[in-house]
C-alpha cells in the first residue's frame, strides 16, 4: 500500500470527528469522501453516534432497546496553541478520538456535546484565549452529566483534551459519583501513552505529551485536522509576545520549535493509541455498570 493510500485510509478512518466541531467548514476533509466509517464489521454514519447530530427519536428508542449504554462528554479549550496551531485543539483532539472510539463500539456509545472552554487563566496573556473559573467549568460539566443520568445513562466517561482541566476534573469526579449514583470516569486521552507505546514518535522526548502546541499537538493536527496548522506568514524571530515571566518567554520559544519536529504520520500512529485506549476504558466502564 501506498504512503499515499494509506494517508487517505487514516483519514476516512479518523477526519470525520473534526467536522462537528464549531468553526470548521462543513466538508470532506482532503483525502476523499468521509461519509462513512467503519465500526466492527458495519459501516456506520460517524454522525450517528454524536448526541446533536440525533433526533429525539433516535436517542429515545437507542436507550428503550438498551442499546446505547454509555457516553462520553469530551472536554476541551479554546486557548492560545502558539504562532501556528488554532485555538480549538484540545477541543478538537478530545472529541475526535472520542468519537472514533465511540464508533468502535457502536451502537453502545454516544459522544455528548464538547465542552468547548475550558480552565486557561495562565494563557491569557496571549491573545484570543477564553478561559472559565474553575468552578463554572466544572458545573457545567457535572451538569451535562446529570442531564445524560436523568436520560437513564448509567456510565459516562469525561475525556479530556486540555491540561488545566484534568485535575480539577480528577478530584470533583468521585463526588459526582456519589451524588448521581452512576458510573463517572474521567481521562485525559493522552493517559493512553506510555514510553513503551509512544518514545519512538516522540522526537522531542516522550515527557513533551501532551506539551503545548509542540510536536505532539502539532502531529496530532497535521493528521486529523491538517488545515488547523498554519505556518504560512509565521516567522517566530519576530513574535512580540511581551510576556511578563521570561521563563514563560522561553518555554514559549521551547514549543514552537518542537512543533517543527511534528509530522502527519506521527500523528496518525499517536491518535490510533488514544483511540483503542479509550474504547478500552469505555469497554471496562460498560461492564462494570
Ligand atoms: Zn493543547
Amino acid at each position: 500500500m501506498s504512503a499515499c493510500r494509506s494517508r487517505r485510509d487514516f483519514l476516512a478512518w479518523a477526519g470525520v470527528a473534526a467536522a462537528a466541531v464549531p468553526g470548521r467548514a462543513a466538508g470532506p476533509l482532503p483525502g476523499g469522501s468521509l461519509q462513512v466509517a467503519r465500526a466492527g464489521e458495519r459501516y456506520v454514519n460517524p454522525r450517528k453516534v454524536l448526541l446533536w447530530e440525533c433526533t429525539r427519536r433516535e436517542i429515545r428508542e437507542a436507550m428503550e432497546s438498551g442499546a446505547l449504554k454509555a457516553a462520553v462528554v469530551p472536554a476541551g479549550s479554546t486557548e492560545q496553541h502558539n504562532e501556528h496551531l488554532a485555538m480549538i485543539q484540545d477541543t478538537a483532539s478530545a472529541l475526535l478520538v472520542a468519537q472514533n472510539a465511540a464508533l468502535q463500539l457502536y451502537p453502545e456509545v454516544i459522544v455528548a456535546t464538547p465542552v468547548p472552554v475550558g480552565i486557561s487563566p495562565y494563557w491569557m496573556e496571549r491573545k484570543g484565549t477564553l478561559t472559565l473559573r474553575r468552578e463554572t467549568f466544572l458545573a457545567v460539566v457535572f451538569d451535562i452529566c446529570e442531564s445524560l443520568r436523568t436520560h437513564g445513562l448509567k456510565a459516562i466517561l469525561i475525556l479530556n483534551g486540555h491540561g488545566g482541566n484534568a485535575e480539577p476534573l480528577k478530584s470533583e469526579v468521585p463526588g459526582w459519583r456519589e451524588k448521581l449514583g452512576i458510573r463517572i470516569e474521567a481521562h485525559s486521552y493522552w493517559e493512553a501513552y506510555t514510553s513503551e507505546n509512544a518514545s519512538r514518535y516522540m522526537q522531542s522526548g516522550f515527557a513533551m505529551i501532551p506539551g503545548h502546541a509542540a510536536e505532539f499537538e502539532t502531529s496530532f493536527a497535521l493528521a486529523a485536522f491538517p488545515e488547523r496548522v498554519r505556518r504560512e506568514g509565521v516567522d517566530y524571530s519576530k513574535v512580540q509576545l511581551k510576556l511578563k515571566s521570561s521563563k514563560d518567554a522561553e518555554e514559549d520559544r521551547r514549543y514552537y520549535n518542537d512543533s517543527l519536529l511534528a509530522a502527519a504520520e506521527k500523528g496518525e500512529a499517536l491518535i490510533r493509541i488514544a483511540v483503542d485506549w479509550t474504547a478500552a476504558r469505555l469497554r471496562d466502564l460498560i461492564a462494570q455498570s
